[in-house]
């Protein structure tokens, strides 16, 4: 890929020449339109260099740039803003802070109400709850399927809350659309790009969970699959990597965080919930995922965690929960965030 850099005040004309050159050359053109200046993305292989001057030399170009990593559309170079993502009355990557909250699971009809209840008391600005859930066993809980995903839009009506739930195959895509705000991709399916494509083509908002063994490149490069479609709705999720360790379930990786906001336009979520496993150093991470430059937190909440059908042990109580909250809006204030 290469990028041509327009001049700040470029004229559409001028920018419609360049896309219109790009596609006589066979490449696709993806345009990102900043504050400042338009950027337009050139994809294809690298014969695209041999133009480089073609393109310097006509009107409204400022300069070409080659994008040297293996992720193009997700570069900072190629959008040098922040991309804004719409979440109800939030633009996810702005200066506002969100917080996602529920359960692991949808178990009844009773427990989401409950919980989506006391989140939104507590100040969650939109709810999680798995209806598909991927488990190690396939003789554990497998979600409440579609019976779960109308307790959740139920919830929503209730509350006002946007839905965030995870979507497990291409197939089930359209269905979980019709349902939910927020389509989550989770850490095992990563790199399952059937999906990705199909998340792409849905145009709906994805929150893409870094898998457990997985570098940031890759997460970087499972982005891109989704960007190459246009659909630029996309979040991106830290949930805490596998490693050596064993008094917590997983490793937060916290430098992720400031890694990806270096390097990638997109807004970053960190999962304290999925990355520590225990619900005592859920608001620690948390704090710290919010003072390292993070656009918001998932995290798990269960009105009796000890009757959880999955993930228990990581659950806040709602009680929990609003201290946390309490906690962040300063961590927030202090790094010129707000909650
Ligand atoms: C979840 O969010 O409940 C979940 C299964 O997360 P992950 O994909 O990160 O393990
Ligand atoms: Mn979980």
């Amino acid at each position: 890929m290469m990028i041509v850099v327009m001049k700040a005040g470029a004229t559409t004309k001028e920018i419609s020449a360049v896309i219109a050159k790009i596609k006589k050359l066979g490449y696709e053109a993806h345009l990102s339109s900043g504050q400042e200046r338009t950027i337009i993305g050139i994809v294809g292989d690298g014969s695209v260099r041999q133009y480089r001057e073609q393109f310097e030399l006509m009107d409204g170009v400022e300069r070409t740039m080659p994008v040297s990593h293996p992720y193009k559309l997700a570069s900072r170079e190629f959008h040098p803003d922040n991309t804004l993502v719409a979440l109800n009355d939030h633009q996810v990557g702005d200066t506002r802070i969100v917080v996602i909250a529920g359960p692991c699971s949808v178990e009844s009809r009773a427990q989401i109400l409950e919980t989506a209840h006391a989140v939104k008391e507590a100040g969650a600005t939109a709810l999680r709850g798995g209806a598909f859930k991927p488990r190690t066993s396939p003789y554990a809980f497998q979600g409440l399927g579609e019976e779960g995903l109308k307790y959740l839009a139920e919830a929503r009506e209730e509350t006002g809350l946007p839905v965030v739930t995870e979507v497990m195959d291409p197939e089930s895509v359209p269905l979980v659309c019709d349902y939910a705000d927020v389509l989550q991709i989770g850490a095992r399916n990563m790199q399952n790009y059937s999906l990705l494509h199909a998340v792409g083509k849905a145009q709906h908002t994805v929150l893409l969970k870094r898998g457990m063994s997985n570098t940031i490149e890759e997460l970087l490069m499972s982005a891109e699959y989704i960007l190459s479609h246009g659909n630029t709705r996309l979040m991106l999720c830290e949930r805490g990597i596998r490693t050596f360790e064993r008094y917590t379930r997983n490793t937060f990786d916290l430098n992720a965080i400031p890694v990806l906001k270096e390097r990638t336009h997109l807004p970053v979520i960190a999962d304290p919930s999925h990355a520590t496993g225990y619900w005592q150093y859920v608001a620690p991470a948390a704090r710290a995922a919010i003072a390292a430059g993070a656009d918001g937190i998932i995290v798990e909440v269960h009105p009796r965690p000890e009757e959880a059908v999955s993930d228990g042990m990581q659950s806040l109580t709602p009680e929990r929960f609003a201290k946390m909250v309490q906690e962040l809006r300063r961590v927030a204030e202090a790094v010129d965030r707000t909650l």
